[in-house]
């Protein structure tokens, strides 16, 4: 049976992504989408208040890839934003990635100006170092800063976001937030950054809304997909185009490695009767408090609105395959990597059936690596290479 040249699952970016540029090169295309709407976790909806939120926690869209940015462009115009976050530990608070800045929020001008010398003699002006190398520093005053950073910002807030120390997860994962021998409080230096003026919701029905694609939400694509004796299945006849899998890999294969470990989050969002809720689009918790982060929406998406706000509190959770929660971090070391190994391995048996995105390749990417790889994938896939 061919009644479509792909079908794709999930509307994520992954998913949102090839079906675009899929469909726009004349394929047929069928996108299963289980939850009740498209976007994914980018997806974003006005509330009770009128206010524009983001309903799977803040998303910024940052790049340093033009192919990426252009690509967005040709679906959305941007609202000119640069994320830049406040960490609160007890009662002190500085700009994070601690920078410059922090540094002589903390120490005040005399320690600091050393500090700083020091740091910039060691690793050079407008460098990052991550906390893991700042640590092993030869001097002793770097280290002392070092300890400093990291009970302040890691510690802790690692504990609530991984229930596990810094130093017991991978080293990328907080290399991601580094120190930085700068004065730039940006959360992100890439080259683009913004959000999209109208909302992500938009740029996802405008990639989704070409002629050649029909969408299906509220359907988990394993009522209609199956994959039996090297062949897939869609509908129980046998399916000779590809399949496009963005979902979680261990869900697809009925967990039979056994689970993938994810951390979810839980969301409470709330509405305040004020103007602003907060000094920035951000705070980090790095210190005290259950939850990780607070994120005021207007402030991100430059929404105006007098005398009421939106704000989302994250709470980071061990996640269950059994539960309604929903997979947002794959917990990425040696042992979970060898068990998806497995279902990569298993996946590959079957002709026509490629993993794409945060869960189907079990990694921790951003969107503008989500959408590359996407444009990478079609380029291939339309150039007849797979
Ligand atoms: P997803 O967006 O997860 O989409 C996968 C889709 O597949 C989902 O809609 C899911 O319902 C569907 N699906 C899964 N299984 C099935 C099935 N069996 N049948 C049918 N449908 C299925 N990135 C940034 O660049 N900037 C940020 O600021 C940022 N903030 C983030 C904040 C949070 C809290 C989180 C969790 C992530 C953030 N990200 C951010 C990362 C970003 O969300 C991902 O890079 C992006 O969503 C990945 O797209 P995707 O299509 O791979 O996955
Ligand atoms: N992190 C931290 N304190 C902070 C910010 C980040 O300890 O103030 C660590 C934490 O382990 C976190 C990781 O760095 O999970 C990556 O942070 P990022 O802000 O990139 O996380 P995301 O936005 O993807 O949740």
């Amino acid at each position: 049976m061919k009644n479509y040249d792909y079908i794709i699952v999930g509307s994520g970016f992954a998913g949102a992504v090839c079906s675009a540029v899929l469909s726009r090169a004349g394929k047929s295309v069928l996108v299963l989408e289980k939850r009740s709407h498209i976007g994914g976790n980018a997806y974003d909806c006005k509330n009770e208040a009128g206010i524009l939120i983001h309903k799977y926690g803040p998303h910024i869209f940052h790049t340093d890839s033009k192919r990426v940015y252009d690509f967005l462009c040709g679906y959305t115009d941007w609202y000119n934003y640069s994320h830049e976050v406040l960490a609160r530990a007890g009662d002190i608070e500085f700009p994070v990635p601690f920078n410059l800045n922090s540094l002589y929020k903390v120490y005040g001008e005399e320690k600091a100006k050393e500090l700083e010398e020091k740091l910039i003699s060691s690793y050079g002006p407008e460098t990052k170092i991550s906390i893991a190398k700042l640590r092993k520093s030869a001097d002793k005053n770097i280290r002392e800063l070092a300890e400093f950073v990291y009970e302040n910002v890691f510690l802790h807030y690692t504990i609530k976001q991984w229930g596990k120390r810094p130093e017991e997860i991978d080293p990328e994962t907080t290399a991601r937030v580094p120190i930085f021998i700068s004065r730039d409080n940006r959360y992100f230096q890439d080259k683009y950054q913004g959000l999209p003026k109208l909302g992500y919701t938009p740029v996802f029905e405008k990639m989704l809304g070409h002629d050649n694609i029909n969408v299906m939400t509220s359907v988990n694509a394993k009522q209609l997909l199956s994959f039996k004796n090297n062949k897939i299945f869609f509908k129980e006849a046998e399916f000779e185009g590809k399949v496009i899998y963005t979902g979680a890999l261990d869900e697809l294969f009925d967990y039979e490695y056994g689970p993938l470990p994810y951390r979810t989050l839980e969301f409470k969002f709330e509405n305040h009767p004020v103007t602003r809720f907060q000094s920035h689009a951000t705070i980090n918790y790095t210190h005290g408090m259950p939850y990780t982060r607070i994120t005021e929406f207007k402030l991100l998406t430059g929404q105006k609105k007098e005398g009421v706000t939106s704000i989302v509190k994250e709470y980071s959770k061990e996640y269950s395959p059994d539960s309604d929660s929903i997979p947002y971090y794959a917990i990425i070391n040696k042992e979970n990597n060898l068990i998806y190994q497995k279902y990569a391995e298993k996946a590959r048996t079957f002709n026509g059936l490629l993993l794409l995105g945060r869960l189907a390749e079990y990694k921790y990417y951003n969107m503008d690596k989500i959408i590359l790889l996407a444009l990478e994938l079609c380029d291939k896939l339309l150039g007849d290479v797979l």
